[in-house]
């Protein structure tokens, strides 16, 4: 078993992000019931208690002996952003000093939070901010859990609920699976938030056996980013494609099991002059003829430092409109946070620059 890295000197047990059969076998070497596991994980989660001390239905003994040995992390949150949209992003930090973003994105009932499971990103894509600061490390279960637990809190003193948990913030989730995993089970299960796998979605550039393995694993929903319609412009987009080509990752989609009516969604950014073509449409309709897989287009997100531009309104239109011509559901991804920087590709949490920006502002 794996366990959650303290802070320097504090080397009590995280409890935070350990799914119910990993703490189960925790208290099992201490000699305790297993279903002591069952309470302090409904508790974590579902009461979204960060102190042993409210854990009122368990012995006062045993809640002194649980702080005396573990802990609950509670990554502080340091930046609130709230767009005039009503999406809001925040900054946490973690105890090692980096930091990571997550969004909140209110849509009518919905209440969707995307969450980052890597701080920066290894994989490169050329159009994504994330991809632009590289790799810095991947996030334990505890720092993914916790921006659930913070949202879902947040929500619940407005009086509304976490209706829909997105990994599509910071990160490559399939380039960091053992964590990402454990956070799935906590985000599926009844002893965790209980989320149905429709609501929960892992967003992937397709790394295709970690995707087929968690897919048998979980039912959670899938969302790959394909962006292009070829392979040497999905190269050109980004470098993972050398090794799990389209054709490869096209009959990987097709082969997710899935829910009766349930579909895989194909993400594609849109960048002007580059992947968006009518005969980019047309390409993309044709690898999809068939296949359960509906279209989440999203108009490219302008950010510092990276070449491309956004499309005009009537080519995002046109691309859309050969695509359902072919009859392939197909839906564009309204711009949501922009003017916090908090739309799809513009998270790029840098501690050291988070920081100097709040000195300036404070
Ligand atoms: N690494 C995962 C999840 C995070 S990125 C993945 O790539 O799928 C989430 C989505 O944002 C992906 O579909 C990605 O293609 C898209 N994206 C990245 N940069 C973007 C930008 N600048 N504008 C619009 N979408 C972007
Ligand atoms: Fe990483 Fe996804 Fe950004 Fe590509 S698009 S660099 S995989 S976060």
């Amino acid at each position: 078993m794996r366990e959650v890295e303290a802070r320097p000197g504090d080397t009590r047990t995280d409890l935070k992000g350990m799914p119910l059969a990993e703490l189960e076998a925790f208290f099992a070497r201490w000699g305790k019931e297993r279903y002591r596991a069952r309470q302090v994980s409904r508790w974590i989660y579902r009461k979204l208690a960060d102190d042993f001390a409210e854990m009122t239905d368990l012995s006062k003994e045993f809640r002194v002996l649980l702080s005396a040995s573990c802990r609950i992390s509670v990554p502080p949150a340091e930046r609130v952003e709230i767009s005039s949209d009503g999406t809001e992003k925040r900054m946490f930090r973690l105890e090692d000093g980096e930091a990571v973003e997550s969004v909140l994105i209110p849509d009518e009932g919905r209440r969707t939070l995307c969450i980052s499971s890597q701080v920066g990103c290894p994989l490169g894509c050329g159009f994504c901010a994330t991809g632009a600061m590289g790799f810095r490390r991947n996030l334990g279960s505890a720092e993914i859990v916790h921006q659930v637990c913070h949202f879902a809190r947040l929500l619940e003193d407005r009086g509304e609920r976490l209706s829909n948990v997105v990994f599509m913030g910071m990160g490559e989730p399939l380039r960091n699976v053992p964590e990402v995993s454990r956070a799935v089970d906590i985000l599926l299960s009844q002893y965790g938030f209980g989320l149905s796998g429709k609501r929960v979605t892992v967003s992937t550039v397709g790394i295709v056996p970690e995707m087929l393995a968690l897919a048998e694993k979980y039912p959670v929903s899938f969302a790959v980013s394909l962006n292009a319609s070829r392979d040497a412009q999905r190269s050109l987009l980004m470098p993972v494609n050398r090794k799990y080509p389209l054709p490869e990752l096209l009959a990987a989609m097709r082969r997710i099991p899935l829910q009766s009516g349930r579909k895989v969604t194909a993400e594609y950014v849109l960048l002007a002059g580059v992947n968006d073509t009518p005969g980019d449409a047309e390409t993309l309709s044709r690898m999809l003829r068939g296949a359960r897989i509906k279209v989440n287009l999203i108009p490219y997100n302008r950010h510092e430092g990276s070449p491309y531009e956004s499309p005009r309104q009537e080519t995002v239109d046109r691309f859309r409109e050969i695509l359902m011509a072919a009859g392939i559901q197909t839906i564009t991804r309204e711009r949501r946070g922009a003017d916090i920087r908090a739309a799809c590709g513009q998270l790029c949490a840098d501690a050291k620059e988070k920081m100097s920006i709040h000195k300036k502002r404070g």
